[in-house]
């Protein structure tokens, strides 16, 4: 590569590393994860084909600095950094080579956690499952970082953009960072949610039905502002 490409390049996978860093040390201030505990993603354009940005394996996020950024291909090759990549790398490569997915996060959020050891799909207990595109299944567990854990959360993610992985955690996708991290944090709550009105001896809470919930989904392509806000 030439000096003035590699420059080129340069830029745009610094800026989605700095993005990165920023989103994994948010799951951690805002509660999602412990420790080094959860990891994430986002796939970059580069002039050689694109390359999936993960954060390395069991490094505290707050001690990541621009130096430390870490780079696989599609095939999971590290063209990238010295540190080793997150153990979760088939989990992330699989939703990046199946789904246009930009980013991926991973998570040990509590709520979502106790959902998946309780029931194999989140009831409908609130519209926002909507925007993940419908009623949240959980994936069967597997061991950490298999290729078999990989393959159930493909399952659970058919035509949704995030699920729970049993005794494990949470995984979304989005187009951006912020989507993914949105949605994780949209799941969460919902999870958090759903024990609530669960936790009252002798009653049960209302859900929404199928019909409902298309409804919704119909609503949220128009939800927010049409123009820009200023
Ligand atoms: P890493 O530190 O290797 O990313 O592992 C954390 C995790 O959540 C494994 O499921
Ligand atoms: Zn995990």
């Amino acid at each position: 590569m030439t000096q003035q490409r590699h420059e080129e390049q340069r830029e745009p996978v610094s800026r989605a590393w700095a993005e990165l860093v920023a989103t994994a040390r948010r799951t951690a201030t805002d509660g999602l994860v412990v420790g080094t505990s959860g990891n994430v993603s986002v796939r970059v354009a580069t002039g050689d084909g694109d390359i999936v940005l993960v954060t390395p394996s069991g490094v505290p996020y707050d001690r990541l600095a621009d130096e430390d950024a870490v780079g696989v291909d599609l095939d999971g090759r590290q063209v990238l950094g010295e540190l080793t990549p997150t153990s979760e790398l088939p989990l992330h490569l699989a939703v990046h080579r199946a789904t246009d997915a930009a980013a991926v996060v991973h998570t040990h959020a509590v709520h979502a956690t106790a959902v998946s050891t309780l029931v194999a799909e989140l009831p409908l207990i609130h519209y926002m499952a909507a925007a993940l595109g419908g009623p949240v299944r959980v994936a069967p567990y597997a061991l950490y970082g298999t290729d078999e854990l990989a393959e159930n959360m493909l399952r659970a993610l058919e035509d949704r953009t995030g699920c729970l992985l049993q005794n494990h955690g949470t995984v979304t996708y989005g187009a951006s960072l912020d989507q993914a991290y949105d949605r994780t944090a949209q799941l969460e709550w919902m999870c958090r949610l759903w024990l609530t009105a669960s936790s009252l001896p002798g009653r049960e809470p209302s859900l929404l039905s199928g019909p409902q919930l298309r409804d919704v989904a119909d609503k949220l392509r128009g939800y927010g502002q049409s123009r820009r806000p200023r």
